[in-house]
């Protein structure tokens, strides 16, 4: 089966504070967040061919985050 999305309200996704969409929330208000991040640019995103809009991260195995999204263990 092919993976699913993370759900923003997954006790994981809680945890590191992800986000699915940058665009969608008021970045300000996130104290970590620096400009240009997303999960996309992360050392942790591997992107998956023929879906550009997402990718599989090291930290939610088995599922996929968005391109677009964040959370606080961007590296
Ligand atoms: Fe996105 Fe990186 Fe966080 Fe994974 S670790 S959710 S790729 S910002």
């Amino acid at each position: 089966a092919a993976p699913t999305l993370v759900d923003e309200n997954s006790e994981l996704a809680k945890t590191v504070h992800y986000i699915a969409d940058i665009n969608q929330v008021d970045l300000a208000s996130i104290p970590n967040y620096k400009k240009g991040q997303r999960c996309e640019v992360c050392q942790l995103y591997s992107p998956i061919d023929g879906q550009p809009d997402q990718g599989e991260c090291g930290i939610f195995t088995g599922q996929t985050v968005k391109a677009m999204g964040w959370c606080a263990s961007y590296a």
